[in-house]
């Protein structure tokens, strides 16, 4: 869903409001808070429940450490939770040494607290960028946030780089 439209500017605001939900329905129904639209692609690629179950409606990823919401209908009639993923998500975890925060070079919190550990700085944004370079990621559709794991990335390594 775009925020833009095709109206012409003489149409005014009103009209293009029509194509924007209203927030409050593309709220989390279980925190309240305005999650990240997803491509419907990673919502397919993440389930552990038959596919039968999605709708051809928008779906948002909810990042809130504290909420058990990973995905969500922006009609707020669904929600998929953890237990109904292929997969464990890093904002669910943050503190969890074996959850991956790359998702496509199998990165974890353990790993890069070791490396930095041995070697007292961490080379896995090089390796990622370098992954990417050669055409090996897949954030799309390995990445339950949908989208590049860089900036996860960069933040772990400075938080740990800090401790
Ligand atoms: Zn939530």
């Amino acid at each position: 869903m775009s925020d833009s439209c095709s109206c012409p500017p003489e149409a005014g605001a009103a009209t293009c409001e029509l194509k924007v939900p209203p927030p409050s329905l593309a709220a989390c129904p279980t925190n309240g808070k305005v999650g990240k639209a997803v491509d419907t692609q990673i919502v397919k690629a993440m389930l552990a429940v038959p596919l039968t179950e999605l709708r051809d409606v928008e779906y948002r990823f909810c990042s809130d450490p504290d909420c058990p919401t990973v995905y969500y209908s922006v009609d707020g009639l669904q929600t998929f939770d953890e237990p109904a993923l292929r997969e464990k998500v890093y904002q669910k975890h943050l503190n969890d040494p074996e959850v991956f925060v790359c998702y496509c070079f199998r990165h974890t919190l353990g790993n890069i607290r070791l490396e930095i550990e041995r070697e007292d700085k961490s080379h896995v944004v090089e390796e990622i960028n370098a992954g990417i370079r050669a055409g090996q990621c897949a954030c799309d559709i390995r990445n339950p946030q949908g989208s590049c794991c860089l900036g996860n990335v960069r933040g772990l390594v400075k938080t740990l780089a800090a401790a």
